[in-house]
This record gives structure tokens, sequence and C-alpha cells, in this order.
């Protein structure tokens, strides 16, 4: 056992898979055993492993700038070219993009911005911001606190009233629908609680909404037709920006560019991270409407600085890996094969339904999750921890990677490349480990 304290892990877990190398969608340990990686690492792997194109670039930028900063607007060719590209790609106005290393710290700086932001417009009140229910939107202090999963809360004392957090409900009709609700009902039923807390609490004091477009790390929640159309509704009503958090969601995953596109939201701000740089180097992006940029202006002439960034704010080797990413997503047609792979890999999943062991199958594009349940027709789940000890573990042992969240479903969010045979291989391994389950 060595000395790594490892991540979203119990202090008592020893090492449970050591990996060695990667090749295309797939991954091998130490034993030289093969695993079909059905999780793009940890959402993040679009494009697949040791992809050559990519790591000559990162090669090349570390022999032309290894490292510059961008502190008092000293800059470099790729992180400018990465900027202009983006803004062409975002759905938001005149986009004004600042860089961070993940997704937790792109939400942070979010979060200073907003604050900055409603300073310098003479609203300083305004500085609530609304999660969800189930959100995950990263574990520093600040994006900690928008995450809603109780294990991300626990025993971090995460100081939500200094924050001015509030918390909403989830748009997850399967678990949250009320006494035989429809649809239709349960979407006005929470987004009528959602317009009642903006009342309550003054939209005055309210500076955002976040959300997932898709929710990935709390069980892929897809949320019923007519839910953003009447979230955003009611935000554009009260003057409440729409920050849409894409970090799984960005860059055709879920059949379209974004999650935003998929689900119809015009987004006043954006989070990407992980698919950015399909992992090859890690580099996030926090995305204003420009007019926020502009009304920003005169607040730093008065401080003589926007005092926020890292030290590895537009790292260049990011910033080119990234460029080369976009270059490649474009290049291949990445998004459109990835949409037409992503109904192929949803219709796989929908072939579940009548497993005794699931409950639930959600998804789009290339991210879904299959809900298992220990008895199908009650729905009841299974004991917490019991789908992650003991299928994904299987699912491990017949070489395929996926991932237990939410307790009890099974995530799949296999790298953009994979194929329609590498999706067949995916789901033959896991109703094989299903089965074993039985
Ligand atoms: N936001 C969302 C939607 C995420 O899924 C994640 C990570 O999974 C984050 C933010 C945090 O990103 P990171 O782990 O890079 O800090």
């Amino acid at each position: 056992m060595s000395s790594i304290i490892y991540p979203t892990t119990s202090f008592k877990a020893t090492e449970q898979l050591i990996l060695e190398r990667g090749e295309g969608i797939y991954v091998y340990d130490n034993q030289g055993n093969q695993y079909l990686e059905g999780m793009a690492g940890l959402w993040c792997t679009s494009l697949g492993y040791g992809n050559e194109e990519l790591i000559s670039t990162v090669e090349e930028q570390m022999r032309k700038l290894t490292y510059s900063h961008m502190f008092g607007g000293k800059s470099h060719q790729v992180g400018m070219d990465l900027s202009d590209k983006l803004t062409e790609m975002v759905p938001v106005d005149n986009a004004k993009i600042f860089y961070g290393h993940s997704g937790s710290d792109a939400n942070d700086s979010h979060i200073k911005m907003l604050r900055y932001y409603f300073n310098a417009i003479g609203k300083p009140e305004k500085r609530k911001i609304i999660t969800r229910e189930r959100a995950y939107h990263g574990v520093t202090v600040a994006a900690g606190s928008l995450t809603s999963l109780p294990v991300n809360l626990a025993h971090f004392d995460s100081p939500l009233e200094a924050l001015g957090i509030l918390r909403t409900d989830h748009a997850h009709y399967y678990h949250g629908a009320q006494n035989g609700e429809t649809e239709a009902q349960f979407v006005d039923r929470i987004t009528g609680n959602l317009e009642k807390m903006i009342l309550e609490e003054g939209p005055e004091t309210i500076a955002a909404f976040i959300a997932e477009p898709i929710t990935g790390a709390s069980g892929v929640i897809v949320p019923p037709a007519g839910y953003y159309e009447k979230v955003q509704a009611i935000l554009s009503k009260y003057d409440i920006f729409f920050w849409a958090d894409e970090v799984i969601t960005g860059f055709g995953r879920t059949g379209n560019d974004f999650g935003s596109t998929t689900m119809g939201i015009k987004p006043d701000m954006m989070s990407f991270a992980k698919q950015m740089s399909s992992a090859y180097f890690p580099i996030s992006a926090s995305v204003i409407r420009g007019d926020m940029y502009e009304a920003m202006i005169d607040q730093s002439a008065e401080t003589g600085v926007f005092g926020h960034g890292y030290t590895y704010s537009g790292h260049p080797v990011g910033c080119a890996v990234a460029l080369k990413v976009m270059e490649i997503y474009q290049r291949d047609n990445i998004f459109e094969k990835a949409a037409k792979t992503g109904e192929y890999m949803q219709s796989k999943m929908a072939a579940f339904k009548d497993h005794p062991l699931v409950g639930d199958i959600r998804g789009a594009g290339m991210i879904g999750a299959i809900e298992l349940v220990a008895n199908k027709d009650k729905g009841t789940p299974f004991a917490t921890g019991a789908v992650g000890g003991n299928i994904m573990k299987t699912c491990q042992d017949n070489g395929l990677i996926v991932r237990a969240v939410a307790g009890s479903s099974a995530a799949f969010c296999p790298p953009l490349v994979t194929t329609e045979a590498q999706i067949d291989e995916m789901f033959e391994k896991f109703g094989k480990s299903l089965d074993q389950t039985l």
C-alpha cells in the first residue's frame, strides 16, 4: 500500500487497480489485462488514449514555450487563438473567457466574477446562487458548496451561509415524482418551487442559477421536456443569470456541441474542463457574456486589477492542446459522428429495459446511466455501496470500466471516438456482468 491519499475514496481503501498504459478506448493494468474504458476516464478522454497528434502537440509546445503566466496581460498566441476559437463555438453572446485548470476552479472563478460584476454595477446585494439538489459542481470550498451530494458535503463544514448558496429541487422525475405526478405536473411543481424561492429570498438578492444541463455524477439525470424552458423564463423574469456547468456535457457529449444546445438552454455563463483538452493536459474555462465583461472594466480601473488568477491560468501547453482538440473535433466531425454513435448507444441501453435488475434507463448522446434495483416491481434500490462494490467490480473482472454513480446507477460515458462495434462490446460485457450478479 502506497502513501497516497486517494481522492473521493474511503481512507480505508487500498489500491484497486493499477493502470499502466492506454491505447484508443482501452487501458491496460500492470498485469497486462485489457479494459474497455466505458467512462472515458472520469468523463474526459473524449479522443481516447495515445492520440499521436495530441502527444506531438504537447511535445512541440513544451519545447517552444514550456510555461508562461497570464498576469498583467502577458499573453501568448495559442492562448489567444484558443479564446478566438471558443468564442466562435459557444452559445454565449460576445463571450469572454477566463482560463483555469479544473472544473472546480472554473466554478470558483465564476463565483468571484459574479461578485465582482454585481459590485461593479452597484448591486452588491445580488450575490446568492441557486443550485439544485443532486448537483455536482466540484469540490473546492466554494464550488464544493454548490455541489449537493451528501458525500461531498459531509464533515467539511462548507460555508453555505457565507456563500449565499440556495438549493432548489433536482429535476429527476424517476426519484422526484410525487403521488403519481405526470412529467408535466412534476415540472410545474418544481419550477413553481423555484419561483417561490426566488420571491421569498428577493430576486434582487439572487445573482445566478447554476445547472449541469444533464447531470453526470449524480446519476445522469435528463430533466423532463419543458423543464429548462420554464426555468429559463423564470430566470429572465427576475433578471437572474443562467449559468450552465458544461464540465461534462461540453464538446459533443450529449449529441450536440453543448449540453445547453441539447436541452434548449441559452446560457449567460458556461464552465468547461475535461473534454476541452480530452484530458491530455489540465485546462478549464469560465465563459461570461461580453456585456458582463464590459461592465467590469470600470471596476478594475478603480482597484487597478481584477485580483483573481491562477499560476496556471492559460498555461501554454494546455491552450495548445485544447486548440488542437478543437481542430480535431471540427476537422473529423467528431460531434456529428458521436451523435450518431450516441443514438446507437441509447438503443443498446434501452434493450436492458426488461432485465430484472434494471429500474430506470437515462441518457442522451454518448452519456447514459442504467439504474439498478434490488426489486424491479417495487423499484427498491440496492443498499448503498452494493452496486459499486459488486456489479462494477464484476464489470472490471470482465474487462469493462464503468462507474457507480448515485449509489445504484451504472454510468456510461465512453470516449467520443468509440465505434458501434465497441459499443456492442461494452454492453455485451455489462450484460454478462449483470447476469453474473443475479
Ligand atoms: N462540474 C461538473 C459538472 C463536474 O462533473 C465536475 C467533475 O466531475 C466538476 C465540475 C469539477 O471538475 P474537476 O474535478 O475538474 O474539478
